[in-house]
């Protein structure tokens, strides 16, 4: 009798990419991968701890988990049971943030033996391999290339839980990027903190780039998740100017627009040299997608420094805003941190930033009107075909297409926040 698994993956691009790959090595032991609701056989929940309401959520999803598969083995693994794994009680098998490539394995043990656990942080931490070369159900495919960070910005507790900073071996990322380029036109290079990957290697993001455009012609385009912005050195901003096969679009992380904040969170930069290596990017790369991240809330964030946030990130032009009211976490030293803002002051300024970045979003798609862009399709219906193009704006193509394939579109209007195409 064939045994069925379902997972339940929260959190960021590095968990999805995870993820996949332990569905592969289940599918590879002979499991078939089925929905939650039919009665697997197995559950793993891909955990996250990054907000209070992550670890909340996580602590359900392993409770949901044991409801759907009263009988059968339930795995919880990832930031949130790295932390706490107690609070994973009703799991079976309990990992953390390592020993992933074994998760497959660990469950079919616990078949026999219930009670698997192994959160336990090897004293020489090495880039954990997991290979994976081809998404199911994603266009778009990621290649986690990098894991943990060594950087302590005062709110996170990800370099608590993930370690210090590693990296996928050259040579490996460019035999995954040759498997995954022939299933995905586009790839998305993910990490912890990818733009610190290849120290130990003494290479830096960028000299890896270089070898990916030679050495992979298959593929059609780069993608980066995220990246510092003092990470974003000249040999990258070279690159990303001569190869229009790397996407048009970098997010890169702000947190905060007053430079008093940043100083409180430990971010390595001021407003004025983010601003600045910005407009240099624009000056370089045309029509350029920029997206940050941005706390609102902190510890000590007045209405005054939010009223400068509001300014800069105007002056920064971004084209996007992802958008987090701070959170604190326990074994941070923002927890710890007098002059906590009052949820509802949290709310109000995150409602706030929302809606500053949907104006944002259509002011950047007014400026790519008229100008051919290659849509990665993703799905079709009633006619129309949608992806996203190399500056990660949603576009609406008339006709179908085959998903997963390039299209060349001309947008000619924004409706309903999305670029329409002409046909
Ligand atoms: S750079 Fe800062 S926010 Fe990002 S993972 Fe590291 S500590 Fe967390």
């Amino acid at each position: 009798m064939e045994k069925t698994f379902s997972v339940i993956s929260l959190g960021c691009k590095v968990n999805t990419y995870e993820c996949e790959a332990v569905c592969q090595q289940m599918e590879e032991l002979g499991y078939i991968r089925v929905s939650s609701e039919e009665s697997p056989d197995a559950v793993i929940v891909f955990t996250c701890a990054v907000t209070n309401e992550a670890a909340r959520k996580s602590r359900q999803m392993i409770r949901r988990a044991r409801k759907l598969c009263p009988h059968g083995i339930v795995a919880a693994a990832g930031c949130y049971s790295q932390i706490d794994p107690e609070e994973a009680g009703d799991a079976d098998v309990v990992i953390g943030t390592r020993h992933k490539s074994d998760l497959a394995k660990y469950i079919l043990a616990a078949e026999k033996s219930k009670q698997i656990r192994n959160v336990e942080v090897p004293s020489q931490e090495v880039f954990e391999p997991l290979t994976l070369y081809r998404f199911k159900e994603r266009t778009r495919a990621f290649l986690k290339i990098e894991d943990g960070c060594n950087q302590f910005c005062s709110y996170c507790v990800i370099p608590h839980v993930r370690g210090r900073e590693r990296s996928m071996a050259p040579d490996q990322v460019m035999e995954e990027m040759k498997k995954i380029s022939r299933f995905h036109k586009e790839v998305v290079l993910t990490g912890i903190h990818t733009g610190r990957y290849g120290r130990e290697y003494g290479i830096t993001l960028a000299d890896l780039i270089e070898r990916i455009l030679k050495e992979v012609p298959d593929l059609a385009r780069l993608r980066l998740s995220s990246i510092e912005i003092t990470e974003i050195d000249d040999h990258f901003l070279n690159l990303l100017e001569a190869s229009p096969k790397i996407a048009r679009h970098l997010h890169i992380p702000l947190q905060s627009g007053s430079d008093e904040i940043l100083k409180r969170m430990r971010r390595p930069y001021t407003t004025a040299e983010y601003l600045a290596r910005v407009e240099e990017i624009r000056a370089r790369i045309n029509d350029i997608s920029v997206s940050c991240d941005l706390i609102v809330g902190f510890p000590g964030e007045s209405d005054a420094h939010f009223e400068e946030t509001l300014r800069f990130l105007r002056a920064c032009r971004f084209s996007f805003l992802h958008v987090f009211p701070f959170s604190a976490r326990a074994g941070t030293p923002a927890a710890e941190m007098e002059d906590q803002v009052r949820a509802e002051v949290k709310k109000q300024r995150a409602k706030i930033c929302l809606n500053l970045s949907e104006e944002l979003y259509d002011r950047y798609m007014e400026s790519l009107l008229g100008k051919e862009a290659e849509v990665l399709v993703e799905k079709s219906e009633d006619g129309f075909s949608f992806g996203r193009c190399s500056e990660y704006a949603e576009v609406r193509i008339p006709g179908v297409f085959e998903k997963g394939t390039l299209v060349k579109a001309v947008p000619v209007a924004v409706e309903n926040h999305m670029l329409a195409a002409k046909g």
